[in-house]
């Protein structure tokens, strides 16, 4: 803590790690003796930068953007760019923290980092987000290439960004190095399934949690947070698999919408409009919206939070175990905090965290990089196999070693000793470095 003080979101995402991996450090005397611990909560390279830009009325903006390089034992680093206004060093971190175990654990060759900005694209126009995607590569170009550094979305980074960011990339090296981006668009060495690949994953997840205890989604009532590209494809895999999300939301409220969440419209309003989840009671009358309140109140047998860090206090976690709520699977990135999950663990709900569950984004932008390195490019239904494969694969990796470590059922401590060992391991390999 007085290494890195005032990172909060980074001290809670080790303390996470360190307190499941403790068994493997007894069982491995070998990584104690080579400093495994210390070097892998120091990230190998932090890269922080200014990034000047102008507004469509000629007003200089200045932001901050961030690329911490956290660990390249297994492979490129790689992670998302989040671009909102709470982004500092702390949060770029913890994700950065979170993503090389995540990594890991897909079994694919990738080092784990992550990046963004505290620029907040809400409300700006496709110009001014142009001009700050410009503004942001042109310093972090010369810290990226296909092996070494291989960014992508996160939250406020769609589509949209990626394209911008890869037009300035390309310009500036004079290389169309496909592979040095993914969440690319389909018209330019996109990959099928990365943009539902999250969402999908995270239910495919829960799929086999459901399996493991001779159940399923059929019927199920679920509630998935947020409604952006992890929620909105969440809600599409939850309704193909015979569960109905009743409730979804943003940063203003929620919605709640008995008959099921109209996924059409919700695509409509947040990947066409960009408009608020209100403006969604418009044209579903039956629905309501409830501004500034938790989603987490709405009854459930099935929470997916899919938007942002520590979106399920203690209190919303009583509000579910009332409501009937039987799993938890984190879309986001670490959206239950430490006394949730607590609560979860006493009352039986049955947890997944992010790392395991939401790992099918990065899984199938690994994919992406397969397919740019061949120049090859796979159908929908190929790489959406390949993507339930890893799931069901991350799944049971994770069971089996909670088993193995005498606590089945522990996805935290199947997830992290799993994803520990394989960085550990390739860590000890390479020396000290
Ligand atoms: P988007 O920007 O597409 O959507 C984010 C959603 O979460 C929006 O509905 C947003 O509402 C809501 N949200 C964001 N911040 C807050 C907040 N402080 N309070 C309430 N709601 C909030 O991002 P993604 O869907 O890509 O990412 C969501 C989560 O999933 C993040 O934790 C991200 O790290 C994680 N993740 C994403 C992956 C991906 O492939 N995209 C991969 C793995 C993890 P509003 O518009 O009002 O801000």
């Amino acid at each position: 803590v007085h290494r890195n003080p005032g990172e909060g979101e980074f001290h809670q995402a080790v303390r996470e790690v360190l307190d499941s991996v403790a068994p493997a450090l007894d069982k491995h005397p070998e990584y104690a003796d080579a400093k495994i611990i210390e070097r892998i909560c120091e990230p190998e390279r932090q890269i922080i930068f200014r990034v000047p830009w102008e507004d469509d009325s000629g007003e200089v903006h200045i932001n901050r953007g961030f690329r911490v390089e956290f660990n390249s034992a297994l492979g490129p680093y790689k992670g998302g760019l989040r671009f909102h206004p709470s982004v500092y060093l702390g949060i770029v971190k913890f994700l950065g923290f979170e993503q090389v175990f995540k990594n890991a654990l897909t079994g694919m060759p990738i080092g784990g980092g992550k990046g963004g900005s505290d620029f907040d694209p809400k409300g700006r126009s496709d110009r001014e987000v142009m001009r700050f995607c410009q503004s942001f590569m042109t310093e972090l170009y010369r810290h990226l290439g296909e092996h070494t550094d291989v960014p992508a979305g996160d939250i406020g980074v769609g589509a949209r960004e990626i394209g911008y960011l890869f037009g300035q990339y390309k310009r500036i090296t004079n290389r169309y190095e496909s592979g040095v981006l993914t969440g690319k668009g389909l018209g330019y060495g996109g990959a099928q399934v990365r943009r539902e690949a999250t969402g999908y994953g995270a239910v495919f997840f829960a799929e086999e949690m459901l399996r493991a205890v001779g159940d399923s989604f059929d019927g199920k009532r679920v509630v998935v947070s947020g409604s952006g590209n992890v929620a909105i494809y969440a809600i599409e895999k939850v309704h193909q698999l015979g569960g109905v999300v009743v409730a979804c939301s943003d940063s203003s409220g929620y919605v709640l919408d008995d008959k099921g969440i109209d996924l059409d419209l919700l695509k409509d309003l947040k990947e066409v409009r960009r408009a608020r989840i209100a403006s969604y009671v418009a044209t579903r009358p039956h629905a309501t919206f409830v501004p500034g309140r938790s989603v987490w109140e709405v009854p459930c047998e099935v929470a997916v939070p899919s938007a942002t860090q520590n979106e399920i206090s203690a209190a919303d976690a009583d509000a579910l175990i009332q409501g009937g709520c039987k799993i938890v699977v984190e879309g986001a990135n670490m959206p239950t905090s430490p006394a949730a999950i607590r609560a979860f663990e006493q009352a039986g709900v049955r947890f997944a965290p992010g790392k395991a569950a939401n790992a099918g984004g990065v899984a199938a932008s690994a994919l992406e990089m397969q397919q740019n390195a061949s120049r090859d490019s796979w159908t929908f239904e190929y790489s959406e196999q390949r993507l339930h494969a890893i799931m069901r694969d991350i799944h049971d990796r994770c069971h089996a070693t909670a088993e193995e470590y005498g606590v089945p059922g522990n996805y935290v401590a199947g997830a992290n000793i799993d994803g520990f060992r394989r960085v550990a391991e390739a860590m000890l390999a390479h020396g000290l470095i």
